[in-house]
């Protein structure tokens, strides 16, 4: 008795949301308590990430009526963690957050099951991720996000018109903290941007220009930057700066001191320094809380459609104050990612590795190392060698042939891509077209794209 007093009392929010109409509804909801109980039998969400924002997401997807979750981190659990990723304690030190987070959720709320997988996302096979109907993230990285996308947008199919199918869409929710500043965004591949489309949201970390820092220092910044970048080289030749060494931590702040009082410069602490020299930006529970308030609700109104959804970028501003605000920013439609798929034009004699060897470059592309698939199928995989050892005798073999000589498809490529010096794992989509064929019809291909 007393139990079907707590679930009935737990669902009384959520009732209100899902077993009445509105104004504010999506286009395809019908409420009922059947749209209720389908939620929590059916829907699998996937949270990515089990630090300060995944352990609010868990929380929050728990306690909205989300009773089939699964949780991917790769992290252990650190004593720094516990003043803000509350599902940890001290005795979990050490231990996988992922597994830790998703144990005390269940423990607190019954009836909902949470698998995890302590791991990297990039370990995961990509058809993992399509067996999940929305995607939350909780990450701090902006490469994991970045792969995460290409992931989710290379389900994404287009019809002959070039529309999204949309079956093939896999919704992502997207939140970020930052300080006392935060975003949660809405991604729908292929109508809505995705992240690739918006990448200059996140502009270039923040360097202090040297001269700046050898000759006009402004700021107490400027001189721990002086002391750590090039006050410790010149006393320290050749031995490494080590930011997690405290004397050596301490030989910047005291340095960093000196030339403070030098310049008439206030401001310098020790607590200053490390942050300064680790880039660490405080982390505060409350924005974590906020954001992941936002992910959950867009999430429950994705799947259920009881309200129409984010559109589709909400900033949160904490620090003086409290701003928020709603940006619809727009798709790029030349986006490498949540596109059609970048057009290459083969000769149908072009074997697998002279492809591969042609899209490191590729314009746009850049692509080393890649491993390719075709529809489910991996033509030739770089790892793990086991299945390497088995596509490689396609290598020699022209793609037209292996791709079941269709005129025109897509293949998914993973691989390795630069971009500004510095290289990424990611996946593209490439619609593949051969010319130089004889013999062969449109109706031979009619199982192509
Ligand atoms: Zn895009």
């Amino acid at each position: 008795m007393a139990g079907s007093v707590v679930q009935s009392s737990r669902s009384r929010d959520l009732d209100k949301l899902l077993l009445r109409p509105g104004n504010l509804i999506g286009a395809n909801f019908e409420p009922g308590s059947q749209l209720r109980d389908d939620l929590q039998q059916y829907v699998k969400v996937l949270v990515i990430g089990a630090g300060g924002l995944g352990c609010e997401l868990l929380k929050d997807l728990a306690l909205s009526g989300f009773r089939n979750l699964e949780v991917i981190d790769m992290d252990r659990i650190e004593v720094t963690n516990l003043n803000r990723q509350f599902l940890f304690r001290l005795e979990d030190v050490g231990k996988p957050k992922a597994e830790v987070a998703a144990k005390r959720v269940m423990e607190r709320v019954s009836g909902v099951n949470i698998l995890p997988h302590f791991c990297r996302i990039e370990d995961k096979e990509i058809e993992f991720y399509n067996d999940f109907h929305i995607i939350a993230l909780g990450l701090d990285s902006i490469e994991a996000r970045s792969y995460i996308n290409s992931v989710a947008c290379s389900f994404l199919e287009y019809d002959s018109d070039d529309n999204p199918l949309e079956e093939t869409i896999k919704p992502m929710v997207d939140g970020g903290t930052e300080g006392f500043k935060g975003h949660a965004r809405v991604i729908l591949p292929g109508v809505t941007p995705c992240f690739e489309c918006t990448i200059w949201l996140f502009p270039p970390q923040v360097k202090f220009p040297l001269c700046t820092l050898a000759e006009t220092p402004r700021t107490a910044a400027h001189c721990i930057e002086y002391a750590h970048l090039i006050k410790w080289d010149e006393v320290h030749s050749g031995k490494a700066f080590d930011p997690d060494d405290s004397e050596h931590m301490k030989w910047v702040y005291s340095e960093a001191l000196k030339r403070a009082e030098l310049f008439g410069i206030p401001g310098v602490t020790y607590s200053l320094t490390q942050g300064v020299v680790k880039n660490i930006i405080p982390a505060i529970a409350s924005t974590n809380a906020i954001i992941s308030a936002a992910c959950a609700l867009e999430t429950l109104k994705i799947v259920s459609g009881c309200s129409k959804t984010l559109s589709n970028y909400l900033t949160y501003n904490g620090a003086e104050g409290l701003h928020t605000k709603v940006t619809e920013f727009v798709k790029d439609k030349d986006c490498l990612v949540c596109g059609p798929g970048v057009l290459i034009e083969l000769d149908s004699s072009i074997t697998l590795q002279k492809f591969i060897d042609l899209l490191e470059d590729y314009p746009k592309l850049l692509l080393s190392k890649a491993s390719v698939t075709h529809r489910g199928k991996n033509l030739y995989m770089q790892a793990p060698p086991v299945l390497e050892e088995m596509t490689r005798s396609n290598l020699g073999v022209p793609l037209f042939d292996l791709m079941g000589k269709v005129l025109k498809d897509v293949v998914h490529v993973t691989g390795v891509a630069s971009k500004n010096d510095k290289k990424t794992s990611c996946l593209r989509k490439l619609r593949v077209a051969f010319k130089g064929v004889d013999g062969v019809t449109d109706m031979d291909t009619a199982s192509g794209a």
